[in-house]
């Protein structure tokens, strides 16, 4: 088949139209390859109430590959397995807020119950966006125009962005979505009413979008955590620390620290000073300050880089510029007898399931309760 030329009808535009349409244009048209970290250090305001660094949002190194992996190509799910105190729901924010300004579309939020929906938004969207004047301009304009925002649903030029709780089949059942952020998964209903698992149902709802990006954020709990799952199934980026001595990236954890301390007793009550906390390089023996380690060389450590789609990470306390080592050491020491208070350190400080069978050395009181 031979290809047929068409004659074209060129018409004269003058140089000032044109002009002004570029200028049109520039003005209307977002940066398109923004990034999360990029739009949040440019635009991302801190409200005063939130305590630690208000003011102008400056991007921490661990959250950075998290953000932009929500916009890099091939792309469709992040998974987050954090610690407490590492700013995750700062990065929920950036996500959300670079969508609205850049990218608007049909959004939806889970939380664990429509109870910590309402927290999120009263809490943390609402001055947030108050402050951030390219959020405001757009969510508070279309309030004045229709009414029609509520503190579960806020809407916006372009889309709208809906925040429910996981025990609510009516919230995720429903809508066609293109962003999908489920915030603590690992506390998440294990049904939602009778329609069965609130991740997988508000997945579903993405199916009509080819440019769909879900993203799952959690501390973990324990053997049947869902974080951990899904952490499992994504690339396993782990923050690590090269030792400056041998040269060997290294996850952190409480195993390899060593630490001084004093302990009060008083009517059967433990309290712990903790000095001095040192970590000791497991390959090469040599130790170092928290604030050598903080200064080493990091990253993130890919342990399954066959898989491109799914990217997950995982950080633990030990890299939190918010709290100290030795709080940390201090937590340890005081949770250490009490198999409760144990669970919560291992989740929310190291970032790891709790399973007490992996740390009991001594099996033979184990074997000994066996029935046949
Ligand atoms: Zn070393």
């Amino acid at each position: 088949m031979t290809k047929k030329s068409k004659s074209r009808n060129y018409t004269y535009i003058p140089a000032k139209t044109i002009h002004l349409m570029q200028s049109i244009i520039n003005e209307v048209a977002p940066p398109p390859l923004m990034t999360v970290s990029e739009w949040a250090d440019e635009y991302r305001q801190i409200p005063a109430e939130y305590g630690a660094d208000p003011g102008k949002w400056v991007s921490k190194n661990y959250q950075i590959p998290i953000m932009d992996a929500f916009t890099s190509k091939g792309v469709t799910k992040v998974v987050a397995m954090l610690g407490a105190q590492l700013g995750k729901s700062e990065i929920l924010f950036n996500l959300l807020g670079r969508y609205i300004h850049l990218d608007p579309c049909p959004m939806l939020m889970v939380q664990p119950t429509v109870e910590d929906s309402k927290d999120f938004s009263k809490e943390r969207l609402t001055p947030t966006v108050d402050k951030t004047p390219v959020l405001a301009s757009r969510i508070h304009e279309q309030k004045s125009r229709n009414g029609d925002n509520t503190i579960l649903k806020k809407l916006f030029p372009g889309g709208y962005l809906a925040l429910v709780g996981s025990n609510a089949p009516s919230g995720l059942a429903k809508r066609s979505i293109r962003v999908l952020v489920c915030d603590e998964v690992d506390r998440f209903a294990p049904s939602a009413g009778t329609e069965g698992d609130p991740v997988n149902l508000a997945e579903k709802r993405t199916s009509n979008f080819w440019n769909r990006i879900i993203g799952l954020f959690s501390t973990p709990t324990d053997a049947t955590s869902r974080i951990m799952r899904e952490y499992m199934l994504g690339s396993q980026e782990e923050w690590r620390y090269q030792c400056p001595n041998c040269g060997e990236w290294h996850w952190i954890t409480i195993d390899d620290m060593k630490f001084e301390y004093d302990v009060y007793e008083k009517d059967g009550q433990k309290s712990y000073e903790v000095h001095d906390v040192w970590w000791i390089c497991p390959d090469c023996g040599f130790s170092y300050t928290e604030a050598e380690v903080k200064a080493c060389k990091q990253g993130y450590v890919c342990l399954n880089p066959g898989v491109k789609t799914v990217r997950s990470f995982h950080v633990n306390a030990f890299t939190s510029p918010w709290v100290h080592w030795t709080e940390i050491v201090k937590e340890y020491l005081e949770a250490k007898d009490d198999e409760e208070s144990m669970k919560t350190f291992v989740n929310t400080r190291l970032a790891q399931i709790y399973n007490p069978d992996v740390n009991i050395k001594d099996i033979e009181p184990l074997l000994a309760r066996r029935e046949p």
